[in-house]
């Protein structure tokens, strides 16, 4: 049996602490960490005072690198890099798995795709950044985050097979083996900035501003004014990836106050744009959902007996 070179993997774990990125152990050939698991805690050693996580186990101290990875019994470490602690956000762009039975889902485009598309979306470039690729293929975006981001790790929130890692989490170093294959560096040039389009995209949901969504008391049925207080509320109070959907639709549905004049249309307006960027959507997004809401409902609202 061969075993992968133990001196490759001490350099890259040196290598990822050179650069200020903490690390730790990884099983051997494998993508979850050494040690052992909170639950198995012997509370000795290292844990002598509770038990620490990996995240706190990291380090970018060359002794204790050279120590830990020249300690291997058998098979070398894999490295793992600590996101949190890197003061790093990487973007995981996934391969849909083999093993997925489901065909849409096999089918579907890989997050490399999803990601250029999202990007051409926002007009921005794909960020040129340190890049590494993954065992299976696809591929990690290492950025800097910003100083007190807090940012932490999230599954499909950029998209389907888009993950990040950040606080709390971590990745696998380049240079690491698994059964699926290594981990490479495609571009080493050193981490950019988190972008902040993509920042405002992760930031951790802000506390809802609800006072934006005090309506004016104007005139308006009480049943139509109830009916866009309401719909409004579900607006801020959206799912992220509803949110946009959940506009257009809260706003279709006052549209017919507006076409039997209960609700002056610039009213309903106003109060969606608020509900809409309160809940992170750009103002331009949001006129754009609410104008062609109000324009489809309006043009197609029955007459208020039949409704
Ligand atoms: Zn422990």
């Amino acid at each position: 049996m061969t075993h992968p070179p133990t001196l490759a993997l001490l350099a890259a774990a040196l290598a990822a602490a050179a650069r200020g990125w903490p690390v730790f152990p990884l099983r051997p050939g494998d993508k979850r960490p050494a040690g052992h698991a909170e639950h198995r805690c012997p509370r000795t050693g290292r844990c002598e005072n509770g038990h620490l996580t990996p995240e706190q186990r990291a380090t970018t101290d060359p002794g204790l690198i050279r120590a830990c990875w020249q300690s291997w019994n058998g098979r070398p470490y894999n490295v793992g890099i600590a996101t949190g602690p890197a003061a790093l956000l990487v973007i995981d762009l996934d391969k849909p798995k083999d093993k997925d039975k489901d065909k849409d889902k096999k089918d579907s485009p890989d997050g490399e795709t999803t990601f250029k598309a999202l990007c051409e979306r926002a007009a921005q470039p794909v960020p040129a950044t340190h890049r590494v690729r993954t065992a299976s293929g696809g591929i990690h975006l290492y950025f800097t985050a910003p100083h007190g981001a807090r940012l932490r790790n999230s599954a499909g929130k950029l998209g389907p097979l888009i993950d990040t890692r950040a606080g709390g989490g971590y990745v696998v170093a380049p240079g690491s083996l698994t059964a699926a294959g290594r981990y490479e560096t495609l571009d080493d040039t050193p981490a950019v900035p988190l972008p902040t389009w993509l920042l405002a995209l992760l930031q951790p949901d802000q506390p809802r501003p609800t006072a934006l969504l005090k309506l004016p008391a104007v005139d308006g049925s009480r049943a139509a004014l109830a009916a866009l207080e309401r719909e409004c509320a579900t607006v801020a109070t959206a799912p992220d990836k509803q949110r946009n959907t959940l506009l257009n639709r809260c706003a279709f549905k006052v549209g017919r106050f507006v076409a039997w004049g209960d609700l002056p249309r610039h009213q309903v307006e106003v109060a969606f744009q608020a509900a809409g960027e309160s809940r992170g959507l750009t103002a331009a997004e949001c006129r754009t959902t609410i104008r062609s809401a109000l324009d489809s409902s309006i043009r197609t609202a029955r007459p208020r007996e039949t409704a």
